[in-house]
C-alpha cells in the first residue's frame, strides 16, 4: 500500500516538474538554439552591419552634397556680373579665389562679347605643377567652349529653373603618377540673357577636397553615427579611392589597409568616387561568428544553470516527500509503541485485580512487567517531547558540572537487570582519569539509554552489550557497542536524520520511532561533540559519543 502511494506520488511530482519545468525550459533553449541556427544561416548579423554600412556612405554623400553648396553659394552670389568688361570681372574673380582658398581657379565665358575670364587662387600661383594642370583645363575648356557653351548654358539654364542651380562634374586625373580628384561648378553668373551662350565656372582646390573637405566628412559621419550593433570602442574606419583601385586617397585615422567591406560610389556631384567601410581589425563575418559564439556560450551557459536548478528542485522534492513519508511511517510506528506496552500494562494489571495470582514470584513477574512497559511508554513519549521542543528550538539544557563515569554508572544499573533478563552479555569499562565535565545530566542519560535501548533492539542471537567509557585525545568518549544485524554502510549517515530507519525488513518488524538517533546527534552537538557510528551488517555495530573536555580541566586529571 505504502510502496504504491510512494511510486505514484514521485511519478507524479515527476511529471509535475517535467511539465511545470522541464518542458517550457527545453522549449526555451530549443527555440533559443533554433533562432541562433536561423542568424547563422540567414547571415543575418552580417546583412545587419552591411545595412548599417552603407546607410552611413549615404550619409556621407547626402553631406557631402550639402557641404559643397554651402560651399559654393556664397562664392557664386559674390560673381561678377557678366556685363560688367573684363577688367572688371578679372578683378572680381582675383578677389573671390583671394577670399575663398577652397576654390583654385575660376572661368566666366560669354560667347556673345567673346569674353574669356579666367583666374588662379593666389596660393596656387607659384605652384607650377597646378599652373600646368589649370592651364590644360582652361585650354580644353576654351577648346570645347564656343561649341557647347550655348547647350551648356541651355542646360544650366533648365536646372536652375529646375531650383539646381549648379552643374558639377567631378573627374580622376594623374599628376606626376598621383591620382588627384578634381571637381568644378558650373553655373549661370548674374547678367546673363535668355539666349545668351555665357555661363561660369568654380574648381574646387584638390588639395582642400583631399586634406579637409573628405576628411571633415569623414570625422562629422563616424562622430555622428551611435552604433547598435557594436560599441563605440570600435568604430569603423572609411575610405574614398577610385573605383577599381582600393589605395585610399583619403582615409580615416583608423583605416589599416586592405579593401572595405561595403564599397559605395559617389553619385552626382561626387561621381567617380568610390567610398569603402569597414571595422578595422576583424571582418563582418567574424563579428558574425563572434555574436554566435557568444549567444551559444550564454544558451550552454543558462542550460546549465537550468539543468542544475531542475536537479536541485528534484533533490529538495524529493528530500521533501521523503520526509512525508517517513513522517507517516512515524505516526504509524509511535500509536504501534504506544499500544503495545499500554495493552500489556492494562492485561497485567487487570490479571492483578482479579487477584488470583498466588504465586509470589509470578505476582513479582507482572508488577515488574508493568513498570518496564510504563518506562518504555515514559521514555518513549519523552523523545517525542525532546524532539518537538528540538523542532521548535525551545529545547533547552541545563549545564551543570558533572561526574561522568557516575552518571554513566547509575544510568547503567537502572537497566542493568532487563539487559540481562534478555539474556545479553553486559560488559562495562568506565575509565578513571575522567575529569569532571559540563553537561545536561538528564540530556547524556537520555542519549545513553537511547544508545543501549537500540543495541538491545537491534541484536539477533550473538548478544551483546558493551560499554566503554575513556579518555582519548581531549575528549571523553562514550562507546556501546554490539554484535547485532549491524547498519549498511550507505545508511550509516542517515540514520541519525530525523524518523529515518534501516530499509531492513528485519527493522520494521522492530518497534521504533528513527527519532532516539537524531535526538542523541542533537544532544551531543548541543554539548559541543560529536556522535558517529561504525558497524558492518551481521557483525554488530558500535557507536561513540565524543564530548570535548574544557581546556582548563586538561590538566586536572592528566590521561
Ligand atoms: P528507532 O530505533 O526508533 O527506529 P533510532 O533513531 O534510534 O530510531 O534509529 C534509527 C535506525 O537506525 C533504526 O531504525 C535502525 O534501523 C538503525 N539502528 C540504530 N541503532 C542500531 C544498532 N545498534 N544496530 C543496528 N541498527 C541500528
Amino acid at each position: 500500500m505504502s510502496k504504491k502511494w510512494k511510486l505514484t506520488d514521485r511519478t507524479r511530482m515527476l511529471l509535475q516538474l517535467e511539465l511545470a519545468i522541464t518542458l517550457p525550459a527545453v522549449a526555451l533553449i530549443g527555440f533559443g538554439i533554433w533562432n541562433l541556427k536561423n542568424i547563422q544561416h540567414d547571415q543575418f548579423i552580417e546583412a545587419a552591419i552591411q545595412r548599417e554600412f552603407r546607410h552611413m556612405l549615404q550619409i556621407a554623400e547626402k553631406k557631402s552634397w550639402m557641404r559643397v553648396d554651402d560651399l559654393v553659394e556664397p562664392a557664386v552670389k559674390e560673381f561678377p556680373n557678366i556685363n560688367e568688361g573684363e577688367t572688371q570681372i578679372k578683378a572680381d574673380l582675383d578677389r573671390i579665389l583671394r577670399e575663398h582658398p577652397e576654390f583654385a581657379y575660376a572661368i566666366v565665358y560669354d560667347k556673345n562679347c567673346h569674353i574669356l575670364v579666367s583666374a588662379i587662387a593666389p596660393s596656387r600661383e607659384h605652384d607650377e605643377d597646378f599652373w600646368e594642370h589649370a592651364q590644360e583645363s582652361i585650354n580644353s575648356v576654351t577648346t570645347w567652349l564656343p561649341i557647347e557653351a550655348p547647350s551648356m548654358s541651355e542646360h544650366l539654364r533648365m536646372a536652375a529653373e529646375k531650383g539646381d542651380p549648379y552643374l558639377f562634374y567631378g573627374e580622376w586625373t594623374t599628376r606626376h603618377r598621383h591620382h588627384v580628384y578634381s571637381n568644378m561648378a558650373y553655373f549661370l553668373p548674374p547678367g546673363v540673357g535668355k539666349e545668351e551662350a555665357a555661363f561660369a565656372m568654380l574648381s574646387f582646390d584638390e588639395d582642400y577636397l583631399r586634406d579637409t573637405f573628405f576628411p571633415g566628412i569623414i570625422k562629422d559621419v563616424l562622430s555622428s553615427r551611435t552604433s547598435r550593433l557594436k560599441g563605440d570602442a570600435s568604430l569603423p574606419a572609411i575610405t574614398l579611392h577610385r573605383p577599381m583601385d582600393p589605395t585610399p586617397w583619403v582615409a580615416s585615422a583608423n583605416w589599416d589597409g586592405g579593401k572595405g567591406e561595403v564599397d559605395y560610389a559617389f553619385d552626382d556631384v561626387f561621381q567617380g568616387m568610390v567610398w569603402s567601410i569597414k571595422y578595422p581589425g576583424t571582418t563582418i563575418a567574424d563579428i558574425g561568428a563572434r555574436f554566435l559564439r557568444y549567444n551559444y556560450a550564454i544558451l550552454g551557459a543558462l542550460s546549465l544553470l537550468m539543468i542544475g536548478g531542475i536537479f536541485l528542485t528534484y533533490r529538495n522534492i524529493s528530500r521533501e516527500m521523503n520526509l512525508a513519508r517517513l513522517k507517516s511511517d512515524f505516526v504509524a510506528n509511535v500509536s504501534h509503541e504506544l499500544r503495545t506496552p499500554l495493552a500489556l500494562i492494562r492485561l497485567y494489571a487487570e490479571t492483578l485485580e482479579l487477584g488470583r495470582i498466588t504465586a509470589k514470584e509470578k505476582y513479582h513477574e507482572y508488577f515488574r512487567i508493568i513498570r518496564e512497559e510504563s518506562e518504555r511508554l515514559t521514555a518513549l513519549i519523552n523523545n517525542i517531547l525532546d524532539f518537538s521542543r528540538i523542532e521548535a528550538g525551545r529545547k533547552e539544557y541545563e549545564f551543570k558540572e558533572t561526574n561522568l563515569p557516575e552518571l554513566v554508572r547509575s544510568t547503567l544499573d537502572s537497566y542493568r537487570f532487563q539487559i540481562e533478563q534478555n539474556g545479553f552479555a553486559f560488559e562495562e569499562n568506565i575509565s578513571r582519569d575522567i575529569p569532571p565535565v559540563s553537561v545536561d545530566r538528564e540530556a547524556i542519560a537520555r542519549s545513553l539509554l537511547n544508545l543501549v535501548n537500540n543495541a538491545l533492539k537491534y541484536s539477533k542471537d550473538n548478544k551483546f552489550i558493551g560499554v566503554n567509557l575513556y579518555r582519548s585525545n581531549g575528549t571523553i568518549k562514550l562507546e556501546v557497542c554490539d554484535h547485532g544485524i549491524g547498519i549498511p554502510p550507505a545508511e550509516q549517515e542517515k540514520i541519525f536524520e530525523k524518523f529515518y530507519r534501516c530499509g531492513d525488513p528485519l527493522v520494521h518488524n522492530i518497534k521504533g520511532s528513527g527519532l532516539g538517533l537524531s535526538l542523541v546527534r542533537h544532544i551531543v552537538r548541543a554539548h559541543g561533540g560529536e556522535v558517529h557510528v561504525e558497524s558492518s551488517p551481521d557483525k554488530g555495530s558500535k557507536f561513540t559519543i565524543a564530548l570535548p573536555i574544557d581546556p582548563a580541566r586538561m590538566e586536572a586529571a592528566p590521561a
